[in-house]
């Protein structure tokens, strides 16, 4: 088996080592005797539509998301479209889980129009309000009830519409808006979410979960054999314990 990973706009949208998501995929799946590659998308760069298994979208500030928002649109939303549909995974941080929504109204400018792959909009409330920082534990039925650890930095504010199902539950921390405890948006195997930290290195279940379900649409259901995850459940559990001390 084969992993074909895209990364998109790695230098553009890359905050607080979003590229350890990166890592963190293909080193589980190398562990597990299955080959793994990752091809970076930049903008201007044609996105070929057949060629890969999972996305990845990082975050960024205003400025570059815009770069990216404008670049999505005119020449990769289609083939991103296509391939949401046809099931391949699609994990998306913050910046770039904004972008996934209908829009994303900043606090100046224009709206800046997302590619519709989830249904939901984020607003940012205007310079002078809170923005929303720190450690974050969520608890996601997508895995079982486990907790998902990591770090959050946003300002706009993301409202689920009924197409979107939260990635998870905020047991501490923030999450979409601060309000009503959702944190991330998922539809089939498109994934948002604001946790960086970076995610996936922190959070081996969900790293695997995305494996699996990038896996199952070219080799059917795929049995992952366990890891040792010794260090990984000491640095998620250390987490844990840091958010829930603040
Ligand atoms: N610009 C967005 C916001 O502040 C995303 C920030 C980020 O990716 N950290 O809401």
């Amino acid at each position: 088996m084969d992993l074909r990973i895209c990364h998109l706009y790695p230098d553009l949208l890359n905050l607080y080592g979003d590229r350890g998501n990166i890592i963190a995929l293909m080193n589980r799946a190398r562990w597990r005797g299955i080959d793994a590659s990752v091809t970076d998308c930049r903008l201007g760069d044609a996105l070929d539509g057949d060629a890969y298994d999972l996305y990845f979208i990082g975050g960024g500030e205003d400025r570059q998301q815009r770069l990216a928002a404008n670049d999505l649109r005119a020449r990769k939303g289609g083939v991103l479209k296509r391939a949401a549909e046809a099931g391949v995974v699609v994990l998306a941080v913050c910046g770039g889980y904004q972008l996934l929504g209908h829009y994303y109204r900043p606090a100046d400018g224009d709206d800046l129009v997302g590619l519709g792959l989830l249904d939901l909009t984020t607003v940012h409330p205007g310079p002078s309000s809170r923005r929303l920082i720190g450690n974050i534990v969520i608890r996601s039925t997508l895995l079982g009830g486990a907790t998902v650890v990591g770090f959050e930095n946003h300002g706009g504010r993301t409202h689920l519409g009924p197409g979107a199902a939260p990635l998870g539950n905020v047991m501490r921390g923030f999450g979409n808006n601060g309000e009503d405890h959702t944190e991330g948006g998922v539809s089939r195997n498109v994934f948002g979410t604001y946790l960086h930290g970076p995610l996936l290195p922190k959070n081996p279940l969900f790293t695997d979960h995305l494996i699996r379900s990038a896996l199952g649409r070219r080799y059917g259901q795929v049995t992952l054999p366990p890891l040792d995850d010794r260090i990984e459940a000491e640095a998620h559990a250390s987490a844990v314990l840091r958010a829930a001390g603040e």
